[in-house]
């Protein structure tokens, strides 16, 4: 456990409780509505719930909220199940339904019509709006405000059997139409919806709204710390005044926290879903979407996602995190594990005149400086290689130690070569960088010390596979997607280049590497290969992040 300093709000609640004797047993739920793919501010109440479950020894339910029958599909159930394991937490045996309680949650409600605490109401939408009154003036109450449980009860059972159209009556709390919290006046519970559910068939044509569904879910499960987001805050009068109403075993207590928001990009399933179907985006796993899968085939790791979630922290006080952050995580992560390989993205031709033509030989190259146990690999190298086309300068500027005539640098795990000039098309594009190799400085050190400044990578031309690379960007060109310049529409402020799909040159290695592997293109950045494109021998590579933060220098 860490330090009390370091206890954020949550935990220190969870501590008071512990110690007063409150639980026995800390049980924490994370609830989504299956209605779209889970994001990264999932994976923050992801963290939250199941982290808070492990530290106290607890457990987390897994509970699709699927309360609304028109929304939900299976396809988001099986989505939300895998990413919350690929996140590394485990439900155990507390995976639920709230449509499971469709039953309780009916009786509940006749109950609080026997205790003349809800009633029918038969006012139209409008009308209820219209009476609820505003911060100023309290609401008017509804005709039916004040009939007989039987007369309720009776309509009730009307609305359940389906005799009513949708929208002709709706369940309502009967509790202040005065108070001046709106959610409070008199709020609906239950309203008629004539469709079929995914789990419930067509049983029900009433269906409880969210506000009274989920602290009765919460109940029902003994939850003892419901958490949730800060909008929820002005809910939380009601959730316990339906809790203590109904007199419910189990009192669970509602904590809210700040929800996650990250720059240039959005997180409202709504929005996002808009994005898959518009085809604005390949689909929810799209590496530029938020998403958790989008992260995932972006080339992520879970410890990644999760560290982040760390770092931003628990708090009471909205704000905008920095994608940085995110990026930097991964960086961190990445550097660690993976393995280092060498790549050209925008290739040149670099001819070694000194070197046998016609012979290639095998350079020892260690896979990853930062894991020795990682080994190490054989490279091809010849008379004919590629390097990045902004490793040569012809006139160099201030400081340049890469490639320029006359200059000697280091081929990493091969040779130092001196630059001796170049070739150019009738357009003036150089088409070929020329130099010597020294060849007492295999391996790439020099036996009489001479030093270097400059190293570059670089691919043999003969072997060297060739493969789709994605270089993936921010999906948005904004960095605070809440505000949007008014009357204009969020989807104009997509980056038009978020994906630039380009052709380049790897070492033969990489091109048998499976699915899903994670690698570092030396000096450039760190690439996963495709799971979705890649074909045996021809893998996709997705960018999942540059080596160093590009944003923050061109700020600077
Ligand atoms: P919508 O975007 O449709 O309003 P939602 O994001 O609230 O939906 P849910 O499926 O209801 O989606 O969310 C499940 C849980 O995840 C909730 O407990 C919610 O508080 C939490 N959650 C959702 N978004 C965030 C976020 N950005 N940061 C932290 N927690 C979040
Ligand atoms: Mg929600």
């Amino acid at each position: 456990m860490s330090t009390e300093a370091h206890r954020h709000f949550i935990q220190q609640i969870i501590d008071t409780d512990l110690a007063a004797g409150k639980h026995v047993k800390v049980i924490t739920r994370f609830p989504p509505e299956p209605n779209g793919y889970l994001h990264v501010g999932h994976a923050k109440s992801i963290c939250l719930n199941f982290g808070l479950a492990l530290e106290y020894q607890g457990s987390c339910h897994l509970r699709m909220d699927d309360t609304n029958p028109t929304k939900e599909e299976v396809e988001y159930v099986d989505s939300i199940q895998e990413d919350v394991r690929w996140l590394g937490f485990d439900w155990g045996q507390h995976y639920y339904q709230a449509s499971n309680y469709f039953d309780r949650m009916h009786a509940d409600a006749i109950q609080l019509i026997k205790l003349g605490k809800a009633y029918v109401c038969f006012l139209s939408q409008e009308q209820i709006r219209e009476y609820h009154g505003d911060e100023k003036h309290g609401g008017k109450a509804s005709p039916t405000r004040d009939a007989s449980v039987e007369d309720n009860l009776a309509a009730f059972e009307r609305m359940t059997r389906g005799e009513y159209n949708e929208g002709k009556a709706v369940l309502r709390a009967k509790i202040d139409m005065a108070s001046p919290n709106m959610h409070m006046r008199d709020p609906v519970i239950y309203r008629i919806r004539k469709a079929h559910h995914h789990n419930t068939g067509d049983k029900w044509c009433v269906y409880p709204m969210y506000d009274y569904a989920h602290p009765l879910e919460d109940a029902y499960e003994g939850i003892t710390h419901s958490i949730c987001t800060l909008e929820f805050e002005v809910h939380r009068p009601f959730y316990d005044w339906l809790l203590r109403t109904l007199d419910t075993p189990a009192k669970p207590q509602q904590i809210e926290f700040a929800r996650l928001n990250l720059t240039y990009t959005i997180m409202s399933k709504r929005n996002l879903l808009e994005l898959v179907q518009e085809k604005r985006v390949s689909g929810w796993d799209d590496p530029r979407m938020p998403t958790i899968s989008g992260l995932r085939r972006r080339g992520y790791t879970p410890a990644a996602v999760r560290k982040f979630c760390e770092t931003v922290g628990i708090t009471k006080h909205n704000s905008l995190s920095d994608v940085a952050l995110l990026e930097h995580a991964v960086r961190d992560d990445l550097n660690k594990t993976s393995s280092r390989f060498m790549a050209v993205l925008d290739p040149v031709r670099l001819v070694i005149e000194n070197y046998p033509e016609g012979q290639v030989e095998l350079l020892e190259a260690q896979n990853n400086p930062e894991d020795p146990a990682a080994g190490s690999r054989q490279v091809p190298f010849s008379k004919t290689l590629l390097i990045e086309r902004a490793d040569f300068m012809e006139i160099p500027e201030k400081k340049y130690f890469r490639l320029t005539p006359g200059q000697e640098v280091r081929l990493r795990w091969g040779y130092f070569v001196t630059c001796t000039g170049c070739v150019k098309d009738a357009a003036g594009k150089v088409v070929e960088v020329r130099c010597t190799y020294d060849p007492a400085t295999r391996g790439g050190d020099s036996p009489d010390g001479r030093k270097v400044k400059g190293t570059i990578h670089w691919v043999s031309e003969a072997q060297a596979g060739d493969v789709e690379v994605r270089l993936y960007d921010r999906l948005f060109a904004q960095e605070d997607m809440k505000h949007i310049p008014e009357g204009s529409d969020w989807r104009t402020l997509l980056n038009p280049t978020s994906l630039q799909a380009i052709r380049g040159k790897v070492e033969p290695a990489l091109l048998a590497v499976a699915p899903g592997t994670r690698v570092q293109f030396e000096r450039i950045g760190y690439f996963c290969t495709d799971t979705k494109d890649s074909q045996s021998g021809q893998p996709v590579f997705n960018r999942t992040v540059t080596l160093k933060d590009s944003w923050a220098k061109a700020k600077a």
